[in-house]
């Protein structure tokens, strides 16, 4: 799918929405505070910028984020858990402006993290702006997930297989998937006005998921932490141009 300049600034429009989610989440987030309390922080965004939630009532989702601490890979349901001191937690969000979606995540260390908690959150940014790199006209669509694939594994950490990325426009989850992996094929060409969300997860032990009875939070087989970074990034003549980004 080619986004037109007019779709890419309406694209524009909502990543600008959920790169404020970002920075407000993130300021509040500190030991004590409850996911469902950055939940509430985001949903004052949207309200704010007369954004709709892309999140809210996916398939059923109950809330604006998802908030995953720790092991826990990605679609956690904010509520009663309050972070603490050393937690690391992703916070996953999106948001509509004129019919167009962004989707963007970020993991945080709470207070006082280990080093190897701290690593991974420097190693799996790093793994998604080494993807972005490659979002060039007559790039493969697959030298995203190399890219990826090659910053994580060098690092010693493993890469989720399960979930991926994905196109996005007027759907938040669109065709193409785009993995975090090299899957064995180079794929088709980038072009101008392909728009992505890129999204590795990433853990310290196996790339094995479980999904809990919740029927919506995943966490390593292993128990090993993961993070997970997102941004929604639009292919131009120039090379990328993250979306989700202030
Ligand atoms: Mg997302
Ligand atoms: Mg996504």
């Amino acid at each position: 799918m080619i986004r037109s300049p007019e779709e890419i600034a309406k694209m524009r429009k909502a990543g600008r929405v959920v790169a404020e989610i970002h920075a407000e989440t993130r300021a509040i987030i500190r030991p004590g505070v409850t996911t469902a309390q950055i939940d509430a922080a985001a949903r004052a965004v949207l309200e704010r910028r007369g954004a709709r939630s892309n999140f809210l009532n996916y398939h059923g989702f109950p809330a604006v984020i998802c908030t995953s601490p720790n092991s826990m890979i990605v679609h956690g349901i904010p509520g009663p858990y309050r972070v603490e001191d050393g937690d690391i937690l992703s916070v996953d969000c999106g948001a509509i402006i004129e019919g167009y979606h962004g989707d963007a995540a970020y993991t945080v260390g709470v207070g006082e993290v280990q080093p190897l908690a701290r690593r991974l959150i420097e190693v799996t940014e790093a793994s998604l702006n080494a993807g972005i790199e490659q979002m060039r006209p007559g790039k493969r669509l697959h030298d995203i997930g190399r890219a990826v694939q090659d910053v994580a594994e060098g690092a010693g950490f493993s890469v989720v297989r399960k979930y991926v990325g994905h196109a996005i426009g007027t759907e938040m989850h669109e065709d193409p998937q785009v993995p975090n992996y090299w899957p064995g094929s180079p794929g088709p060409k980038l072009k101008v006005g392909n728009v992505f969300a890129v999204e590795p997860m990433v853990n310290v032990g196996t790339p094995d998921t479980i999904e809990l009875e919740d029927g919506w939070s995943v966490v390593t087989a292993d128990g090993s932490l993961s993070a997970h970074f997102e941004h929604t990034i639009a292919v131009t003549e120039d090379g990328p141009e993250v979306l989700t980004r202030l």
